[in-house]
């Protein structure tokens, strides 16, 4: 298929609605525009004034959650009529928005927090209005992994974003044995109370790493902390997680953090090690296999070490 242009710049200001105000004509296909508009992640000062106009502007606005996008609107004193648009209607809206969209209505997506189509929903309706030759425009403005990403102090020229990692296991265990690899920065999403679970996750499949945790940006309590995952999973023997999180993951350096576990693993005993992995649940086998993986052994040599320490 060749090269096509799906949406461009056709000489006036905004499409759709800003056409009709400012030339009372329409874009050229008579259509709508669907606008994605990036909504705060906490500070609700965290929006463009053209966000706003457009917001103001929209026939509609197609919101994850109307109550909690409610009081951004009633902040702002957007009065324009909201539905919901969320991960269990995503499908079965498609056809009634696409026929606005159709009919020339202009319509404004926004989520619960941050921009849509960014670990929200979005990416179904933006790819049917590509299809349909309906435009579509980005309208800029937060995300939770480039403000954790941009201030964490890790390099940020390269970096794989994962968002929340699969729930399913098999896919799950695919995505961490990628991730064991990948030389750029990881950022990851994660909810508090899952956050422990997935520190440990990562520490047994990477190995200990330098990260940074980043919680609750643009709030009253946000708080970067720059840690690694056992010191974290410390912390969390003690204290529960809170609020909301960015991980921030150090990619796999040239100063190979195999090597640099080697040296921290040396510390201890292989029987203390060992103890430490069954304690967070591992199987005797597949704790025999993280001790020898983390100290370059193979599994046998891990068995007699643990056999002799017994005789001994
Ligand atoms: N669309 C959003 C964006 O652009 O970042 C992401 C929505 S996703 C459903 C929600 C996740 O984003 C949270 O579980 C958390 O990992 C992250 N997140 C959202 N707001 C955050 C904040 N203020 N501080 C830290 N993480 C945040």
């Amino acid at each position: 298929m060749g090269m096509r242009i799906i949406f461009g710049w056709k000489g006036s200001f905004e499409k759709g609605i800003s056409n009709r105000m400012v030339d009372g004509s329409r874009n050229e296909m008579n259509s709508g525009v669907l606008y994605l508009v990036a909504t705060p992640i906490g500070n609700l000062e965290d929006i463009t004034y053209r966000a706003v106009r457009i917001l103001q502007e929209v026939d509609l606005i197609l919101a994850e959650d109307t109550r909690t996008s409610g009081k951004l609107l009633s902040h702002y004193g957007i009065k324009t009529p909201t539905t919901s648009y969320h991960e269990h209607n995503k499908f079965s809206k498609l056809p009634v928005l696409l026929s606005k969209l159709e009919e020339g209505k202009s319509l404004a997506l926004i989520s619960d927090a941050g921009t849509p189509g960014i670990s929200d929903p979005g990416e179904e309706l933006v790819a049917a209005c590509v299809e349909k030759g309906i435009e579509v425009y980005a309208i800029p403005g937060a995300v939770a992994a480039i403000c954790a990403l941009t201030s964490s102090g890790i390099s940020g020229r390269r970096f794989a974003f994962e968002a929340f990692l699969p729930k399913k296991k098999k896919k799950r265990q695919q995505v961490l044995h990628e991730l064991k690899q990948e030389t750029r920065t990881i950022v990851l999403y994660e909810a508090p109370h899952h956050l422990k679970a997935l520190l440990e996750e990562l520490m047994d499949a990477l190995g200990d790493r330098n990260i940074v945790l980043c919680r609750e940006l643009t709030k009253r309590y946000e708080e970067k902390t720059k840690t690694t995952f056992s010191e974290a999973l410390q912390k969390y023997e003690t204290v529960d997680p809170r609020g909301e999180y960015v991980v921030i993951i150090e990619g796999k350096t040239e100063n190979d953090v195999e090597n640099r576990d080697n040296r921290q693993w040396n510390d201890i005993t292989i029987e203390e090690q060992m103890e430490i992995y069954m304690n967070r649940g591992l199987e005797r086998g597949e704790a025999m296999k993280q001790v020898a993986k983390m100290r370059g052994l193979r599994k046998r040599e891990v068995y007699e070490a643990l056999l002799e320490a017994k005789e001994t």
